[in-house]
């Protein structure tokens, strides 16, 4: 069953971007976009224009209407609104539990990174309710379970194109099964290192880690950003402190604003080095309600606060999804609920 769009999400929240370190929240669809941005520096990108002018003459561009109720959260108002840009890019941070998978799926392509939990069934019918037919790229960030776990229902299920994968090899039986799964699909497979780029669709990818062969199921996580116009987005896999010190010494532009939060949350990923380096201004992490690892854990989701990010967890929010045109993104979550309060987790 396919709802729409509205009733799936209810609410929205509106955020204007990107300021370096502070998000602007407005209500409706305020097309007050500054022309300038904080974020220009990252030289590689060549986004297309949007096809669609962003005021068309003649027609007023809606002005916002008055502020929202006081009482609500303060950090932001609740709306009711269509999109604000077209055409639109949207990544879907899915709800798959204690797992990870990420669709970014634009008007013409569709990228999937990570394909959530061997021992669940979220992912396809996820896809089908987008719905996607074909994926461009599939990326698995490691061989964890945790995020190839569904690697082979999707091969099995839609047609990709390409699948990236760290080349770390796993001794495990979802490894095996997603590895022959990548063989039978025909789908040409890349161990990807960082400087690596590929355009797709108007998003731009930066390959960031890993630099070899080197290092741990953990640390040779695929790596990588995307940019779609000016807003920017950062995956880290379940890197760890190690990889995220060397990204900032190795003076890769990391410079993002909406960062899917390092290994679900854990204290050993999001080091204060490596937000610093990101100025990210919104944070989504990927973990299960009550999950056995504690994820994510207080001293990350502290240092998100105290850094200025806003934050969204799939288990509070259910799935998360930021839909930008590439001038401004616009968050939005299954429960309609804002972001987290300093505190309140
Ligand atoms: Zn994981």
């Amino acid at each position: 069953m396919r709802r729409s769009w509205e009733e799936f999400f209810g609410v929205r929240w509106v955020a204007v971007a990107p300021f370096a370190g502070a998000v602007v929240l407005v209500l409706l669809i305020a097309f007050s976009f500054a022309g300038g941005d904080g974020n220009a520096d990252n030289g590689e990108t060549s986004a297309q224009p949007p096809a669609t002018p962003e005021a068309p003459a003649g027609e007023p561009s809606p002005a916002p209407t008055a502020p929202g109720d006081p009482s609500t959260s303060p950090a932001a108002t609740l709306t009711t609104t269509a999109r604000v840009e077209e055409p639109g890019f949207t990544a879907h941070f899915i709800d798959v539990g204690q797992a990870d998978a990420t669709l970014l799926e634009g008007p013409d392509f569709a990228i999937l990174i990570d394909a959530g939990h061997w021992q669940r069934d979220d992912v396809i019918p996820y896809l089908e309710s987008v719905p996607v037919e074909e994926i461009d790229l599939l990326v698995g960030t490691h061989p964890h379970a945790d995020h190839i776990g569904q690697f082979p229902q999707v091969l099995g299920a839609v047609e990709v194109e390409e699948v990236w994968m760290p080349g770390y090899e796993h001794d495990s039986q979802t490894y095996e099964n997603t590895m022959e799964a990548i063989d039978a699909s025909g789908a040409t497979y890349t161990e990807p290192r960082t400087g690596d780029t590929r355009e797709i669709g108007d998003a731009t990818l930066t390959v960031l880690n890993p630099p070899g062969d080197d290092g741990d199921i953990h640390e040779t996580s695929i790596s990588v950003r995307i940019d779609r116009g000016d807003v920017s987005f950062m995956f880290t896999g379940d890197a760890e402190e190690q990889t995220e010190r060397w990204m900032v010494e190795s003076g890769l532009d990391l410079d993002v604003d909406i960062y899917q939060v390092g290994h679900h949350g854990s204290y050993t990923s999001s080091t204060q080095a490596f937000l610093d380096a990101m100025t990210p201004a919104v944070a989504i992490y990927s973990a299960g309600e009550d999950n056995q690892y504690d994820h994510p854990h207080d001293v990350v989701i502290d240092r998100l606060h105290e850094s200025g990010i806003q934050i969204y967890g799939t288990d509070l929010h259910g799935t998360v999804t930021v839909t930008t045109g590439g001038e401004s993104y616009t968050v939005e979550t299954e429960t309609g609920e804002g972001p987290l309060r300093p505190g309140g987790r």
